[in-house]
């Protein structure tokens, strides 16, 4: 009898518990969201967290940075290129000429050296990815013009 009740009400419960605290551990971001990205080379709301300082021995920049929906880079290029590494969400990313690609968490694109491009979140879900600029001795990006809503929703 006693046996029975344990089965029919305790462990669903502990079930659901492991399932919601399991769920709340999986929001829970590996780095901070930081700081709003400076509002010339954005739209939108764009958050910057600065992970690896460019130095003399790595001449390399890292940041992690979350777009809102709808938020999104301006047109850019890297001297060196860029690696993406999609850590949370859904976005876009699109190299100039070719038609806008969908990118969720788990996602690494490869951005070559002087290529026009731009990344952001979709038009209803958040994104957020790492990006490592290699070789920042040439510079870490050269900003361009605004990605008009007709070229982001295209
Ligand atoms: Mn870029």
């Amino acid at each position: 009898m006693k046996k029975n009740i344990r089965l029919k009400i305790l462990f669903p419960m502990f079930l659901i518990i492991g399932i919601l605290a399991s769920a709340q551990q999986n929001d829970t971001p590996i780095f901070p969201k930081g700081k709003l990205a400076p509002k010339e080379n954005f739209i939108g709301q764009v958050w910057v967290t600065s992970l690896v300082t460019n130095d003399s021995i790595y001449q390399t920049v890292v940041a992690s940075v979350t777009f809102e929906p709808g938020a999104r880079t301006n047109w850019h290029s890297h001297p060196n290129g860029q690696l993406i590494l999609v850590t949370d969400g859904v976005g876009y990313h699109q190299l100039e000429g070719t038609p806008k690609q969908v990118i969720q968490k788990g996602d690494i694109i490869k951005c070559p050296p002087h290529t026009n491009h731009w990344h952001g979140g979709s038009w209803d879900q958040a994104m957020t990815h790492i990006v490592v600029l290699p070789n920042t001795e040439k510079g870490n990006a050269v900003w361009r013009g605004r990605v008009t809503n007709r070229v982001y929703v295209n």
